[in-house]
């Protein structure tokens, strides 16, 4: 690895909002709804702030939205960069079943974070962004950025996210 400092991203509630979502929903003349295609669902104003912690610390991002199972990692990534992403994305965060070893398993979300660190040996800076409380426990604290779901990446959160990433 040659990196340091690590983004682990969740996308919905993050680079979106319900607002942005609802924006983008058609409504059919037989009273149907169709629900926008995953490129249309991340707001390039929030892709904007992403970038700005990555001009200002240099993190790269992994993955730990469920996009990454679906639509899946690479239309995930062709998705960020057509909403105007500056960064790398290099890589993702294990699934419940490889973390836990059973297709039935379940696990939180944090504990795929917390085994993208192990199998990686990662040392460095980090933050993790989520709208869901199941992306933090006691250990990840001072790294964990709740978003909210109506708001999204907000700039005070980038803010105090690259404070982390830049602590020495
Ligand atoms: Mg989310």
């Amino acid at each position: 690895m040659n990196f340091d400092k690590v983004i682990f991203l969740d996308i919905d509630g993050v680079l979106n909002t319900d607002d942005f979502l609802e924006s983008k929903v058609v409504i059919t003349g037989w009273g149907g709804r169709i629900i926008p295609k995953p490129i249309e669902m991340i707001d390039p104003k929030k892709v904007t702030i992403l970038n700005r912690i990555v001009a200002e610390t240099g993190a790269v991002i992994i993955l730990s939205s469920s996009w990454r199972i679906n639509p899946g990692a690479a239309e995930t990534v062709d998705c960020l960069l057509a909403n105007g992403l500056e960064a790398r994305v290099v890589g993702v965060t294990p699934d419940r079943v490889q973390v836990t070893g059973r297709f039935s398993g379940y696990c939180e979300r944090w504990e795929e974070i917390a085994k993208w660190i192990d199998v990686n040996k990662f040392k460095g800076n980090f933050v993790i962004f989520d709208d869901h409380e199941d992306a933090s426990c006691p250990d990840f604290e001072s790294n964990f950025f709740l978003t909210d779901g109506q708001v999204g990446l907000s700039n005070e959160i980038a803010d105090a996210a690259i404070k982390v990433l830049l602590a020495e």
